[in-house]
């Protein structure tokens, strides 16, 4: 079957069905009802009340009358049954149904009633034409109402006529099932066709419900299926090298680290050094709130590979972090004789030439970059560990790309998008999770107000004094788009004022536009202490690192979101010292923004910014599925529907622990299915 085997599909309509992604007969079958209306709660006429429910009645149509003036005329239409009768009036679009209602004919009315003088009124009812009162038996099932979009409007495209075209499709075809039978038992899930009649003509809102359930599963179970084929191939591929600590490994955490590591770092760096001592590739996702001190594990797990004459190399997503990164491995490891190089997309070709034979030689032991350090010019010499920091911030494709880059490196991703444990496990599912708990003792919570344009002398007075006292402060201004002249004015105007204001204040100004020198430049100094504020835009969000900074005003804070707010904040509070974030909203305030700022003053846990920021953006914003490279669910909501993507998640899992390669005769129609689904994931995955 065709899809221009439909009734009535002109040209034109298959334009507009194309629009929407459909192509083929099936495609409408998955085109699902936005919801559905139930019109078969009929009453007689005479027994109308007040519910404020919405009824359905039948009736012939007594008289049709035009009345009023003008514009604002309206339609008038009394019906009747043997019960009673009673009127709909229609003030909008009277012309259109004037046309619908002939005196003597029969009508279904839908709508909710109310009394209005003699008569119980219906206003703006929908109506559909009847033989009789004996026809009202074709209301006995809810209605679907299908989405639509000006594509359908213009080829006229009506609700009724994707309902006559779901139904001929239904009675024409017989759709195949594919999942296996064991698990269509253990959800009582209806099989593939029957689920299909129940969305598309359910008898009640409980079929129709138990079908969806069964379609989000099946999206679901298909995406966990390709993450556990790709954990697979990653395993079957990669015999990890083991790297034991040694000597080096030993002696930093002994005597170069200042400090004693928290439980949560404990924990991962054991995670981690199971992992490397495996013989399997390592696949690690370290998530810690924002200063849980995940620079430290890292550093130590590419210790590991260096104790056993393998290279390490660490990606950033921004030049800025990469050269704190670079830093902060210069200060901890040059005493300990390690050759680090860093390399990013703006150095000069010289430079650039003589990094990439350290790496390609085997000089160098650690690489520390931003994505230039996977470009294909760099040669690794013998590769044993990726550690990739902020990892939400690239693709699932370039994480994996990575891995092609030497011999099957093992892998280190962290984040601090702090993300519900359990969604996480299913979302990443092709990695293992380490999660660091709590943040590094000794420190104060930071106290976080929100201040009027109004209160500003009193904010700088604040400043002025602490500043005085030795601290240093960031003052925030949001950059929407890096390009927008706009923004940047913003700064830079608040840049000038300052200056103004504190005439006696080392004050540097970052952003976006500057060269990586200069950002480079005035970065060292700010944490060096030779600046006392630095302005600003949001390049500082990700990972910077200046323990002394304990002030931090955010201008417009409310055009920021929540995640972006706390990865801001993150920025301070790092030291001994009390810190403070002050929220200054500019004019207008949103509800969602008012609310954000209210998030922020009560709470300063990450994983509780991340679920109301979650809820409030949805999963796809919030994940930036586009970039993390996870696929938009059609059905499902990786948020409300998390049990059944735990339970698909299981399920997909343990069938490929029993049958990888999908050969048992119960998993045949699976295979089928699922061949060509991974085939595009695969490549999507970078895994070909
Ligand atoms: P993030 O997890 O956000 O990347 P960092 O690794 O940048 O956090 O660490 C935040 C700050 O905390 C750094 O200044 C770091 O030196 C410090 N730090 C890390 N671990 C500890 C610890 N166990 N005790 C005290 N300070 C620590
Ligand atoms: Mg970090």
């Amino acid at each position: 079957m065709k899809l221009l085997d439909l009734h009535n599909l002109s040209q034109k309509r298959l334009a507009a069905l194309q629009s929407a992604g459909i192509h083929h007969p099936e495609d409408l079958l998955m085109f699902f009802p936005r919801r559905y209306i139930d019109k078969s709660n009929f009453k007689p006429i005479g027994f109308l009340s007040e519910t404020g429910e919405p009824v359905s009645v039948a009736g012939k149509v007594q008289s049709v009358n035009v009345t009023g003036y003008k514009n604002k005329r309206r339609l008038d239409v009394i019906i009747r049954d043997e019960s009673g009768s009673m009127k709909a009036v229609y003030f909008k679009g009277w012309k259109y149904f004037i046309n619908r209602f002939k005196k003597g004919s029969w009508v279904a009315l839908y709508g909710t009633v109310k009394q209005y003088g003699r008569y119980m009124s219906m206003a703006h009812p929908e109506v559909d034409e009847i033989s009789g009162p004996d026809d009202v038996e074709k209301f006995q099932s809810l209605i679907p109402i299908y989405p639509s979009n000006k594509h359908f409007s213009k080829a006229y495209i009506t609700n009724q006529l994707v309902t006559d075209w779901v139904q001929q499709i239904l009675s024409s075809t017989t759709v195949p099932e594919f999942l296996p039978n064991q698990i269509l038992e253990r959800h009582k899930f209806p099989i593939r066709d029957k689920a299909l009649h129940y969305i598309h003509q359910p008898e009640n809102i409980n079929q129709s419900d138990r079908a969806l359930e069964r379609f989000k599963y099946e999206e679901f179970f298909l995406f966990e299926l390709s993450m556990a084929k790709i954990k697979n191939i990653r395993i079957s591929r990669a015999e990890g090298k083991i790297l034991k600590p040694g000597e080096l490994t030993k002696n930093f955490f002994n005597n170069q680290l200042p400090f004693k590591l928290t439980e949560g770092q404990k924990n991962s760096l054991k995670d981690i050094r199971v992992d490397l001592q495996s013989g399997k590739q390592m696949n690690r996702l370290i998530q810690g709130d924002v200063g849980a001190g995940k620079t430290v594990v890292a550093i130590g797990s590419m210790l590991m590979a260096v104790d056993n004459g393998m290279q390490a190399a660490l990606m950033a997503p921004t030049e800025i972090l990469a050269e704190q990164h670079y830093h902060t491995i210069k200060e901890y490891l040059e005493p300990l004789g390690i050759n680090h190089r860093l390399i990013t997309g703006s150095q000069s070709a010289p430079l650039r030439r003589d990094i990439l034979s350290d790496i390609a030689g085997g000089t160098c032991q650690i690489a520390v970059g931003t994505h230039a350090i996977f470009q294909d010019k760099v040669e690794f010499n013998r590769l044993g560990l990726v550690v990739i920091d902020e990892q939400h911030r690239f693709g699932v494709k370039q994480r994996n790309e990575l891995l092609l880059k030497g011999n099957n490196p093992h892998l280190l991703v962290m984040s601090a998008t702090p993300i519900p444990r359990s969604l996480a496990m299913t979302i990443y599912s092709d990695l293992d999770i380490s999660i660091i708990e709590g943040l590094p003792g000794g420190r104060k919570p930071i106290k976080t107000a929100v201040r009027t344009d109004k209160e500003r002398p009193g904010v700088y007075n604040f400043l002025e004094e602490s500043i005085k006292k030795g601290d240093q402060a960031y003052i925030v201004y949001p950059l929407i788009e890096e390009s927008e002249a706009m923004d940047l004015k913003d700064a830079t105007m608040g840049f000038e004022k300052l200056k103004r204001r504190f005439p006696d204040f080392r004050i540097g100004l970052l952003h976006g536009r500057l060269k990586p020198e200069e950002k480079d430049g005035i970065m060292k100094r700010f944490s060096e202490g030779e600046i006392d504020i630095l302005v600003s835009t949001t390049v500082i969000e990700v990972g910077v690192d200046v323990p002394n900074a304990s002030i931090m005003i955010i201008e417009h804070a409310e055009r920021f979101g929540l995640s972006q707010l706390h990865q801001l904040r993150g920025r301070i509070g790092r030291g001994r010292k009390q810190s403070y974030c002050i929220l200054m909203p500019g004019q207008k305030l949103s509800k969602d923004g008012r609310y954000r700022l209210k998030m922020m003053i009560d709470t300063t846990d990450g994983f509780k910014i991340a679920e109301a920021d979650l809820k409030l953006r949805g999963p796809g914003d919030f994940l930036g599925t586009k970039q993390s490279g996870l696929p938009e669910f059609k059905y499902g909501d990786i948020l409300e529907d998390r049990i059944t993507l735990e339970q698909a998640k299981n399920d997909a899992w343990q069938i490929v622990r029993t049958d990888n390669e999908l050969s048992k005769p119960e998993h045949k129609s699976l295979k089928k299915v699922f061949e060509p689904y991974f085939k595009t994931k695969a490549e999507f995955f970078g895994i070909g």
